[in-house]
């Protein structure tokens, strides 16, 4: 897979790095004068310029590491394709931005109009035409107020802002044009693909101290992992660990996911009936950037044995922290785990084992 290769690259690294343990959150545009939609955050930490960063985001997306999502539209100029745009309103007769806005009133008798600013005298309305008083009893009546309206300064008229053509000016090259002619661009985020995580997390070394951790307590690490459970459906976990001593036993399996967004109780219900159907002793579910919403919690909670619960949660801000609480969790597991009886058979065994590995080196 071409994705792998392309892995090694120490830009992309640094970049998966920091979308793991959580140095950099989300990517999200930032919009320039200059340089329209880029990644200020990620120039920065990777030391690119914004294309070098917006190449590397598309290499990214090619080769099936991040998910592109658009997230909105950005207007931009016809003529230069600026981002900086400033909406204008025009009196619909004459085309003159020159207007004020104020509350209007209309006496319905002489068909007089105007801002109420106008009519208003001490407490009382009266009409600047024909002098009548306009008084509330009588509002809505004779007389009515409109709303707020606009007024050219240039050649009068009255105007609501919704009738005239939706209009900008661009700030960079002065190109003023009605706003459905503008050029539309899509606005991106970019998440990072949950499939390629294992990928990722060895690729990058988030795993490298859980493994180590493992390897010194004598125990085998797949990752990801295929195990077969009790009702003979083959099963995904991240991860999966066995004890040298019984090579063919899980001891220990868990799910690593990473997110924003919570995980739901029929979410959680899925992993549950996963890790119900194994022989293993140790079950982990790690959640990186979200916690278990309620519903996920009570199913956590309402699975427990003697032993404690059916499985351990690990909830953390990032991977990085989630990895470090998982290595401690599993660590003391694999310490609780009563060391199985060994009879002298099996003792044997495994010597005669450990001597044939031996010359076979
Ligand atoms: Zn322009
Ligand atoms: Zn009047
Ligand atoms: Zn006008």
């Amino acid at each position: 897979m071409e994705g792998l290769v392309f892995l090694k690259d120490p830009k992309v690294q640094e970049l998966i790095k920091a979308l793991l343990d959580g140095t950099i959150e989300r990517l999200e545009p930032a919009y320039s004068i200059e340089k329209g939609q880029h990644f200020p955050l990620l120039e920065e930490l990777l030391d690119l310029s914004s294309e070098e960063t917006n190449d590397l985001l598309e290499r990214l997306v090619l080769t099936g590491v991040l998910t592109e999502k658009t997230t909105g539209t950005i207007l931009k100029c016809p003529t230069c394709e600026s981002t900086v745009l400033r909406p204008i309103n025009t009196c619909p007769r004459c085309g003159s931005t020159n207007y004020e806005r104020g509350t209007l009133v209309e006496h319905y008798i002489c068909g007089n109009v105007g801002f109420d600013q106008h009519f208003k005298q001490g407490s009382d309305y009266i009409c600047t035409r024909c002098g009548e008083l306009l008084t509330l009893k009588d509002l809505g009546r004779n007389w009515i107020i409109p709303g707020k309206w606009h007024r050219c300064r240039d050649c009068h008229l009255f105007f609501e802002i919704q009738r005239t053509q939706p209009l900008a000016v661009c700030v960079l090259c002065g190109h003023n044009f009605d706003i459905r002619e503008a050029v539309l661009e899509e606005a991106k985020t970019y998440i990072l693909d949950p499939l390629v995580l294992e990928d990722l997390m060895s690729a990058t070394g988030v795993t490298e101290p859980l493994l180590k951790m493992l390897e010194k307590e004598g125990a085998k690490t797949e990752m990801p992992a295929r195990i077969i459970g009790k009702s003979g459906m083959l099963h995904h976990f991240s991860f999966a660990f066995t004890k040298d001593r019984d090579p063919e036993a899980f001891v220990g399996a868990g799910d690593i996911v990473i997110r924003a967004a919570p995980i739901t109780g029929n979410e959680f219900f899925n992993h549950l009936s996963k890790f119900l159907d194994i022989e293993a002793t140790q079950r982990f579910f790690v959640i990186a950037g979200a916690k278990l919403d309620e519903d996920a919690r009570s199913l956590a909670e309402s699975y427990i044995t003697w032993r404690g619960p059916i499985v351990k949660v690990v909830e953390e801000q990032n991977l990085t922290k989630a990895i470090q609480k998982l290595n401690k969790a599993i660590k003391s597991a694999l310490q609780e785990e009563p060391e199985r009886k060994e009879s002298e058979l099996e003792v044997l065994e495994s010597m005669l084992r450990k001597m044939k590995g031996d010359k076979a080196k």
